[in-house]
């Protein structure tokens, strides 16, 4: 479904991503794991082409959704982010209402305006933060708690229909009531999508990830599914790492 293949990235003279060689499966969640400054982040935005906006990064190597080359010219990069959704740490809600965080995307993709409402409330429901918000949806998204704005930012991913959708630390800004419903949400979407979430939680890894990939300074040490990787790592830096040692 998705994929990247020998993929080395820099910024300026300095490599962060090194030979990554990867596959996001569907109906899969894959968790990637590693310390901090790893390239975890770096990776995802790949997927999403947010390199793009900064140009600040040198690319090498093959992303593909569906065996079609995501950084092809005859590839818009509308099409790719509506396809490749996206959900980072800090939950990002524009300053508009929550029918119109929503609504925005459906009028960018020019999905016809008596179809939105619909489109809409399905979204909300599918990200279990309807009964929530039904009452008004004309108040401002800001209003919400932490919470509520990122299983916003997850509906307004949804309301596209994209076939992946990526998290960079969703809950990591969340409190324990909101990162457990953000998790069975998580479980729930993976019935229709391919999901790939960054996380530093072991335990969440481990709660809702299929596949475990562990990163090391910009390389892919090693991948496996969830349970083998934490209870039989293969390599020492996955030993130490999943036992805490750093
Ligand atoms: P964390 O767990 O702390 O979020 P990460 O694994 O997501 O870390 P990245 O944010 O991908 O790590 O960063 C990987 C490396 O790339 C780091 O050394 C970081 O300083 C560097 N880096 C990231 N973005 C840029 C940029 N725009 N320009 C230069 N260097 C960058
Ligand atoms: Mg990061």
């Amino acid at each position: 479904k998705l994929a990247a293949s020998g993929i080395n990235l820099w910024f300026g003279s300095k490599q962060v991503l090194k030979n990554i060689h990867v596959r996001f499966e569907k109906n899969k969640v894959t968790a990637l794991i590693g310390p901090s400054g790893c390239g975890k982040s770096t990776l995802l935005r790949c997927f999403n082409r947010m390199h793009d906006l900064t140009s600040d990064a040198r690319i090498e190597g093959d992303f593909l959704l569906d065996g079609k080359n995501i950084y092809d010219a005859d590839f818009p990069v509308t099409q790719v982010r509506r396809r490749i959704g996206m959900v980072f740490q800090k939950p990002n809600p524009f300053p508009k209402s929550i029918y119109e965080n929503i609504n925005y995307g459906l009028k960018i993709n020019q999905v016809p305006k008596e179809q939105r409402s619909r489109i809409v409330e399905n979204a909300l429901k599918e990200s279990f933060i309807w009964e929530e918000v039904k009452d008004d949806l004309l108040r401002p998204a800001t209003r919400l708690s932490g919470g509520q704005q990122q299983r916003l930012c997850i509906a307004r991913a949804v309301a596209l229909r994209p076939e992946v959708i990526l998290m960079d630390e969703p809950c990591s800004a969340l409190d324990p009531i909101s990162t457990s419903k953000i998790e069975e949400l998580i479980v729930k979407l993976k019935e229709n999508y391919t999901i790939v979430i960054v996380t530093h939680n072991m335990q969440q890894a481990q709660r809702i990830a299929d596949k475990t990939v562990f990163m090391y300074l910009g390389e892919i040490i090693e991948e496996n599914n969830t349970m083998s990787l934490f209870n039989n790592p293969q390599h020492e830096l996955t030993a130490n790492y999943v036992g805490g040692k750093f």
